[in-house]
């Protein structure tokens, strides 16, 4: 009799947890992704640009994150945006990726409205490496290869990719290769693995358009420097072939785009290479300024270390 209340004491709360996951399965996406009829065609890199985006989140409509924001990402460019934390950076991002629509304005791909293409087919041309990268609990070579055509991707690519990405090495490492499971229940992968396994992925796509958020923090020294090796190898090597539009922190990274979008309260106050930039002597320079300020100070602090 106690074995069989603890049953149902198990199964109770088993159908509560149950129906729970039923109620999120049943949820609409407000953005279905079957609807508008065009493809992204062409061959080349996609241009992308934001008219007078205004947006606020449904949970705060109060709070205006994006107030007629203006910027345009050429076919092929590198555009870096960067700005203060919360300045709505992450925010474009997902306008980018259709989580959600603007409340205003609108985003254009290659001069129509982003609504106007279907959003699964607009999607698979659209490459993300995000600060909070997933990973399911399947094989390295289904993570890799998540959402492509079966057969799409052959070995040889999908190990350029790796290669390129630097995870081929440690995956090789693994016990099964690229058929090691991953995630809970297999092998868990630091946090700069995953960005690699990410970035791989990002790169098997073939993307036309590029959305990298660079990490801020999370990894260990020596995994950001491989992370932010392989995002440096993979903006280089995309260039011309690829639009990108890269979430920057690190003055390298931004230095080297074509163009730099400075964002503050939703708005774009600057834009230009970074020598135009630093000619303008306003808010990007003080960026600038007060990144070289933190590096000297962590140089100077790491030299008293080693003097210790
Ligand atoms: P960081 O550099 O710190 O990542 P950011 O420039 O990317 O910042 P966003 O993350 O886009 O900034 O946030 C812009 C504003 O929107 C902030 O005020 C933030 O609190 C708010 N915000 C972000 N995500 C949500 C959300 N899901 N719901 C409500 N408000 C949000």
């Amino acid at each position: 009799i106690t074995g069989l209340n603890g049953m149902l004491n198990t199964l109770v709360k088993a159908a509560s947890a149950a129906q729970r996951v039923f109620e999120i399965i049943d949820l609409q996406p407000d953005i279905p992704s079957e609807e508008g009829h065009l493809g992204v065609s062409g061959e080349g890199p996609c241009s992308l640009a934001f008219e007078g985006v205004r947006f606020f989140y449904p949970m705060r409509p109060d709070t205006m994150v994006l107030d007629g924001l203006d910027f345009s990402v050429g076919a092929g460019q590198t555009v870096a945006m960067v700005g203060r934390s919360g300045a709505g950076k992450s925010t474009l991002v997902g306008l980018m990726l259709r989580f959600y629509d603007p409340k205003g304005g609108r985003v254009l791909l290659n001069g129509t409205p982003l609504t106007e293409y279907n959003l699964r087919l607009y999607r698979q041309k659209v490459g993300v490496v995000s600060q909070d990268t997933q990973v399911f609990c399947r094989s390295i070579l289904e993570n890799l290869t998540y959402g492509l055509e079966p057969g799409e991707a052959k070995m040889a690519d999908i190990e350029r990719a790796a290669k390129a990405a630097s995870c081929h090495e440690f995956i090789q490492e693994l016990e099964e290769g690229y058929q090691s499971m991953i995630g809970e229940g297999g092998t868990r992968l630091s946090g700069g693995q995953r960005q690699r396994v990410a970035i791989a992925r990002a790169l098997l796509r073939k993307p036309k358009l590029l959305l990298l958020d660079e990490a801020t923090s999370a990894l260990d020294a020596e995994n950001e420097g491989r992370v932010q090796e392989a995002l440096d190898d993979l903006v280089h090597s995309v260039h011309g072939s690829c639009s990108v539009v890269l979430i920057a922190h690190r003055l390298s990274t931004v230095m080297g785009a074509d163009k730099i979008v400075v964002l503050d309260r939703g708005r774009m106050v600057e834009q230009g290479t970074h020598e135009e930039l630093l000619k303008n002597n306003q808010i990007y320079a003080g960026l600038v300024q007060r990144q070289l300020a933190r590096d000297a100070k962590a140089e100077g602090a790491e030299g008293a270390e080693g003097a210790e």
